[in-house]
């Protein structure tokens, strides 16, 4: 694996804060992304493997090898930040080249060098312009474009669209990928965008108090999440509080519910969860099939184009779900394999 770290702990001095017992892996050509909430630690990740910070245990590798005490600008790692600014004195292919110049290389092959990166990240033509002449995802980037020049064996991303608009966002994001793909560098990407992450990334990772909580492909967080916490974070959820009253059967705060309850001992006390979009509405008579169906009323009703999102009130709670139907829902069947059943805190 290209990027490791191995049991890292790190406490900021003076602080009870930081990170706890982070093992992780990127391979060549893989991007992972980092997610949580503000402050669980995403960026004091990437900073351990910059070398802005060293590990008070375990170590960082790169390529096999340990890098943990090395400074920073000898690991071979590109690096942008969201406020990583460019030199504004400087013109837009030097910027790209400073790492190359750091690295001791002629003028000429700095200039080549850049000139090709800057074509590569869409800014072909603009070499000798100033950063202050360009919008704010030109800049980015810039920034992308002065991290990759030194074919870096890693890239570290620290929120680097949180200051662009929505759509440019989606616009970047596609660009870095197709830049890291072509690259193939082993990337970590830290976002707070849980539809940023699971859209692009290999990997993701979800960070809570400064420890992993969950690392698996985009889907597995999405469809099985281990905990309540990664279920809000990565999407819409029903969430019922319940208790397991036989094998096969949940009952929770909106009823009892058919599931699977393998692992789970009866009377453990658990969470229901269920994505809305598996939530069915029954127009009409239920089939045969649909035995756990629950009727209420429209809370709210909101259009957003391809789909609805509807809150229907039922007996002791709520039932949130999406539908691409145009029909009013007022009664729902809630699939017995839609549901899975999460730890109770
Ligand atoms: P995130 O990037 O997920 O928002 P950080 O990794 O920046 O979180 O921070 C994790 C925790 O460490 C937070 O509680 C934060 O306040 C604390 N922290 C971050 N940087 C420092 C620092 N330089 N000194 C002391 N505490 C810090
Ligand atoms: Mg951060």
């Amino acid at each position: 694996m290209t990027l490791r770290y191995e049991n890292v702990s790190f406490t900021y001095p003076g602080t009870k804060t930081g990170v706890t017992d982070i093992s992780l892996q990127i391979g060549r050509g893989e991007l992972l992304a980092i997610i949580g909430a503000s402050g669980s630690g995403k960026s004091t990740i990437l900073k351990l493997l910059a070398g802005f910070v060293q590990p008070d245990q375990g170590r960082v590798m790169v390529e096999g090898k340990d890098i943990s005490s090395q400074p920073p600008e000898s690991r071979r790692l590109g690096v942008v930040f969201q406020n990583y600014a460019l030199f504004p004195h400087m013109r837009l292919w030097e910027n790209v080249a400073y790492p190359l110049k750091v690295r001791r290389m002629s003028k000429a092959i700095r200039r080549e060098r850049a000139i090709d990166m800057l074509g590569r990240v869409g800014m072909g033509g603009r070499e000798n312009d100033y950063p202050t002449m360009l919008s704010g995802g030109q800049q980015q980037r810039v920034a992308l474009a002065r991290a990759l020049v030194f074919e870096p064996l890693g890239l570290l991303l620290d929120e680097p669209l949180s200051a662009l608009d929505a759509g440019l966002r989606v616009e970047m994001r596609d660009e870095i990928l197709r830049v890291q793909r072509a690259a193939g560098i082993a990337t970590l990407l830290v976002t707070h965008d849980q539809e940023e992450a699971l859209s692009i990334a290999d990997k993701v990772a979800m960070m809570q108090n400064g420890r992993l909580v969950q690392v698996g492909a985009p889907h597995e967080l999405y469809e099985a999440p281990v905990n309540a916490d990664v279920a809000r974070f990565v999407g819409q959820s029903n969430l019922w509080r319940g208790k397991v009253v036989a094998t096969g059967t949940v009952e929770t705060e909106i009823g009892a519910m058919a599931c699977d309850t393998t692992g789970r001992s009866v009377g453990e006390e658990v969470i229901a969860f269920v994505r809305p979009e598996r939530i069915e509405p029954v127009i009409g008579k239920a089939g045969k099939d649909q035995s756990q169906v629950f009727s209420g009323i429209v809370a709210a009703d909101r259009y957003l184009g391809p789909i609805r999102r509807i809150d229907l009130n039922v007996e002791g709670g709520v039932i949130r779900l999406e539908t691409h139907l145009r029909e009013a829902v007022t009664t729902v069947a809630i699939p017995r394999d839609a549901v899975r059943l999460l730890p109770a805190s």
